[in-house]
């Protein structure tokens, strides 16, 4: 019989987790940095340090539970996500993959396994982005994406930064991010999609990540008063809106894995009797090929460029604004947890996931792979955002089948 975690456990775990910033609408709001979060950390901490495990912290407020193994000369096997939340935010999306963690310790500890190397569980700073832009913040100076420097000068609205209040935490006297090796990642995480319930799946094993592609297109045109000037006279780029709209959701349906999204569209000046000078329309792009992504890349490009058609006062501009390329996660790691999934008796299905994650950072440095649970209508980054105790009990069976196969290799 293979171990298994304490379901009741794990989920009395989140329901008191969830207490620490707990909202009206049964959500939580912990977001990084906030004396709510390292309340969150200190009874994280409390609990790793009744098994025995030892905290360890960096210079950017990434944790590390940690349990020794028998050759701690090895770098250790860390699995983990984070507990900061939106402000808004719910009770499993992040929390689910560190009390999972916190939980396949304990089965660990509980069955006298002594694992070949070190195991940590990861509480990485700032996943979410909301307080401090960008989001996977911790993950992210960690992998060698982000500038320590410059992610300290980061601002919330209040104009606090990061370095302040990792300064108030005592976190900046820390080792360097960069300086921790680590072997392999684990993360197990709520899917924030309706893919896995639609599907009626127990877990979803996380084959990689989308590319995602983000512009903003910028119209321009001629400002003038919205009363004389005659609409054949006009160079208004509100007029290439229509086309160019149609044409970005078209390219949206190229496949089912394709998406685009427009979520901004901005004019200047913002006034009801001025004809626009400027538009400036956001776009989202993502697959999980990046040739498909590239194609629909070229696409974008060649409709924005033709955009303007004869009128020579209208000017249409593709300005690229990030690039996040396709994630594959590790065949190796993943076949693991297809095994796991399917020798626990799990219904399961492969997924890509179409979220940011800590995991995408750290997969750009070692071998890194995710479970997903699913989640109620696909909702979270919301107060109503729902999981059955018996989906995070899955996940994390998974979890920890997929802890022993990588430390009995
Ligand atoms: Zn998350």
């Amino acid at each position: 019989m293979p171990i298994k975690v304490n379901g009741a456990r794990l989920w009395e775990n989140l329901m008191q987790m969830a207490k620490i910033g707990g909202t009206a609408k049964e959500g939580c709001n912990r977001q990084a940095l906030t004396d709510l979060d390292i309340k969150g950390r200190a009874l994280f901490s409390d609990w790793c340090r009744k098994i025995g495990l030892q905290i360890q912290y960096d210079a950017v407020g990434n944790m590390f539970a940690r349990l020794d193994g028998r050759d701690n000369h090895l770098n250790p096997l860390v699995i983990g996500s984070h507990l900061d939340t939106q402000p808004t935010g719910g009770k499993y999306d992040g929390v689910l993959g560190v009390l999972a963690g916190l939980e396949v310790m304990t089965r660990i500890v509980e069955e006298k396994i002594i694992p070949e190397r070190p195991i940590e569980i990861a509480c990485w700073m700032n996943e979410e982005g909301a307080r401090f832009a960008p989001a996977m913040m911790g993950s992210g100076v960690w992998a060698g994406m982000l500038d320590l420097g410059e992610v300290r000068a980061s601002i919330d609205l209040e104009g606090i930064s990061v370095g302040i209040e990792l300064d108030r935490h005592g976190y900046s006297s820390h080792p360097d991010p960069q300086d921790k090796d680590i072997a392999a990642y684990l993360e197990l995480h709520i899917e924030q999609g309706p893919v896995l319930e639609a599907e009626g799946k127990d877990v979803g094993v996380v084959t990689g990540a989308q590319g995602i592609r983000w512009y903003d297109v910028v119209l321009t045109g001629q400002e003038t008063h919205a009363g004389p000037s005659p609409m054949a006279m006009r160079h208004d780029p509100m007029r290439l809106v229509p086309a160019l709209v149609q044409g970005i959701l078209e390219i949206g349906t190229r496949d089912e894995a394709a998406r685009a999204t427009i979520g901004q569209v901005h004019t200047a000046p913002f006034s009801r009797n001025v004809v626009p000078g400027k538009v400036v329309v956001s776009v989202d792009l993502r697959h999980p090929n990046e040739q498909v992504l590239q194609s629909m890349h070229d696409d974008l490009a060649t409709l924005v460029s033709e955009l303007t058609g004869e009128d020579r006062k209208l000017t249409s501009i593709l300005e690229e604004i990030w690039h996040s390329p396709v994630v594959a996660f590790d065949a190796g790691l993943v076949t693991s947890i297809r095994r796991g999934a399917k020798e626990l008796g799990y219904s399961y299905c492969d997924i890509v996931s179409g979220a940011g994650h800590d995991s995408l950072m750290v997969a750009r440095k070692v071998p890194t792979a995710m479970i997903f649970t699913p989640c109620r209508d696909g909702i979270s980054h919301n107060e109503s955002e729902h999981i059955e105790p018996h989906q995070a009990e899955a996940g994390a069976n998974v979890l920890l089948a997929a802890v022993l196969d990588y430390l009995g290799s």
